[in-house]
């Protein structure tokens, strides 16, 4: 391909709303054009990196024995009730109308629209186990689009699904999917590690994240420096067993006039933020309960959930917890008096704490010397913080840390919670009716293209790796205008054409100054230099991108195709 047959344009400048690298390269070296906040148009570099990702994703799905279909992305919203999910997705799921009134929505995923077409189609036992799979753009309205491609309102995703006959087949389908996604990545030249994660409202049984490691990731993960125990900070568990000081001096007032949250009450008492008790009141399936977490820890609304055993978990609003604990935000705590009787739970840190300092249940009044053993009626301790850095693991007991991701990929298994809803069953041997056992693979397709940017770039642009680079080699054709100095580009071309590389040809008339800066931009894999001066001195110069000018060799014509064929396999 030639440089001036096809559409590419490079920017100088960084876009206004770019905070992140890969948003950054992705805009300034031409792949795709933003429409509107979280809308991208794919220009022809970027859909050439996006196919390449999608082909080695269909190649491993198919390998993997999965069938490729394509399913509508309008879907009706009859099959999203039968779910609950048409008002549990709430202002995510972007909803219209047709002429005649009928709900529809721009779909966000497929769970629903996948088992309604697969309850129609198996019967028995011998059809299974079915895997299905497409690769299909998906609308989400999200809350913050941003990052470009990693967080945009319409998007690219594989999403696959599975049934099976019953949850030992299941879990061999969903570990030669886990197997299948390392691949994916790995070919994608994608550092990518998988987490567990919170089943969620998706079902309450296994899943992985797959998360690339960035700086940049939005996620938060729990590595374990012991066991490699890795799970996103929603999921991950650690243990705190705190020895305290006994402080026998009965609970005592004191006056915090005006101080509301914790930093605000250390400060007023110039004491740090772990002396405090923060106690919160959530909504629980409508009850009310309160939670006390140590004062420079957050509570962790997953774990909550789960300990609690509930279905609906949220803050109380100002009234409720006014009606409930007799005292504003900011001064409640898990002492008497309590207006009502609710109960209260703490994180396991908290056992046995003595000496501590909570609310008082009256405006501006805090209480000290808080044992909890003694003044306060706790119905049970358990992990319930976001863990943080150097926390100890629950598994191993060793020191957690924690790094930033970007889920570029989930698989999960859905147990019935779909099939159940839909009622697909297969016959078995004895013709008895048994409910299918789903699992559901995604992989952000287009997140992963930005993923990639994102873990391999430096200042001067992207550095592709060769399997989803747009184009794997450029030729700087520093003389277009020169006929024998053309005649070896093109030969060169049309060489590695033959071998199977994609070859871009830079012809344009334009300083080498400008043209090297472009190719570092966009970041092919390997630039090779042809020029008059060049050719004069003994041949061409070769370089990976990924290398230094040091690295640069000069080679024979006759030996360039070799030499770029080595350089590609590195
Ligand atoms: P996130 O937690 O980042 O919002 P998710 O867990 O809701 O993602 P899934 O439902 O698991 O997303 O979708 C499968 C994959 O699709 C994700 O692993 C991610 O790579 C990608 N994806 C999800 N939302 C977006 C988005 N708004 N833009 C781009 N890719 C997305
Ligand atoms: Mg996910």
């Amino acid at each position: 391909m030639k440089w001036t047959k096809t559409l590419i344009q490079t920017l100088r400048e960084n876009p206004q709303d770019a905070e992140i690298d890969s948003h950054k390269l992705l805009m300034r070296a031409g792949l795709c054009r933003k429409t509107a906040a979280g809308l991208f148009s794919f220009m022809p570099l970027g859909m050439r990196s996006l196919k390449k990702i999608e082909n080695i994703v269909r190649e491993e799905m198919d390998a993997a024995g999965a069938n490729e279909i394509l399913m509508p992305a309008l879907q009706p919203s009859e099959l999203w009730r039968k779910t609950g999910r048409w008002d549990a997705m709430g202002a995510n799921m972007f909803r219209l109308k047709d002429r005649a009134e009928h709900e529809m929505a721009m779909g966000p995923t497929a769970e629903e629209e996948v088992t309604d077409l697969m309850t129609n189609i198996i019967s028995s036992y011998r059809q299974l186990p079915l895997n299905v799979y497409q690769i299909q753009t998906k609308f989400r309205d999200e809350t913050r689009p941003r990052f470009g491609l990693m967080r945009s309102k319409e998007f690219i995703m594989k999403d696959g699904y599975s049934f099976d006959v019953d949850a030992e087949a299941a879990d061999k389908t969903y570990w030669t999917m886990y197997h299948a996604y390392e691949r994916i990545f790995d070919r994608c030249g994608l550092k990518a590690t998988p987490v567990s994660a919170d089943g969620g409202d998706m079902g309450d049984s296994m899943t992985h994240e797959f998360h690339a490691l960035a700086d940049a990731g939005e996620d938060a993960i729990a590595f374990c420096d012991g066991c490699g125990y890795a799970a996103n900070t929603e999921k991950a568990e650690r243990t705190a067993k705190i020895v305290y000081e006994k402080v026998d001096s009965p609970a005592e007032e004191v006056a915090t006039p005006g101080a509301k949250s914790i930093a605000e009450v250390a400060s007023f008492m110039n004491l740090p933020a772990d002396a405090f008790v923060k106690s919160l009141v959530y909504a629980a399936d409508g009850e009310y309960v309160m939670v006390c977490v140590p004062g420079d820890r957050d509570v962790n609304e997953v774990k909550l959930k789960r300990y609690l055993g509930v279905k609906t978990l949220e803050m109380a609003d100002y009234a409720a917890v006014r009606e409930v604990t007799g005292a504003g935000v900011g001064s409640v705590g898990p002492v008497k008096p309590l207006k009502a009787d609710i109960r209260i739970v703490a994180d396991s840190s908290l056992e046995g704490a003595s000496g501590r300092i909570v609310g008082a249940n009256k405006d501006d009044y805090h209480l000290k010397n808080v044992d909890f053993a003694r003044d306060t009626n706790i119905s049970g301790y358990a992990d319930l913080v976001i863990v943080r850095d150097g926390d100890v693991c629950a598994k191993c007991g060793k020191t957690i840390s924690l790094k930033r991701g970007i889920e570029v990929g989930q698989v999960f298994k859905l147990g019935t919670k779909y099939t159940k809803a839909f009622n697909t069953v297969y016959k078995d041997e004895n013709a008895v009716e048994t409910l299918c056992i789903m699992g559901c693979y995604g992989v952000g397709v287009s997140r992963t293209l930005q993923a990639v940017i994102e873990q391999s770039h430096d200042k001067d642009g992207i550095i592709w790796p060769a399997s989803v680079a747009p184009y794997q080699v450029v030729i700087e054709n520093l003389d277009p205008s020169v006929e024998d100095v053309t005649k070896v580009a093109d030969d060169l071309e049309a060489a590695l054409e033959a071998l199977g590389i994609d070859v871009i040809v830079d012809d344009r008339e334009e300083r080498p100054g400008v043209k090297f800066k472009d190719a570092d931009l966009i970041g092919f894999p390997v630039r090779v230099v042809v020029g008059a001066k060049g050719l004069a001195n003994g041949g061409v110069e070769i370089k990976r991108r990924a290398d230094d000018k040091s690295k640069m060799k000069v080679v024979a014509v006759a030996e360039a195709v070799e030499n770029i064929k080595a350089l590609l396999a590195e």
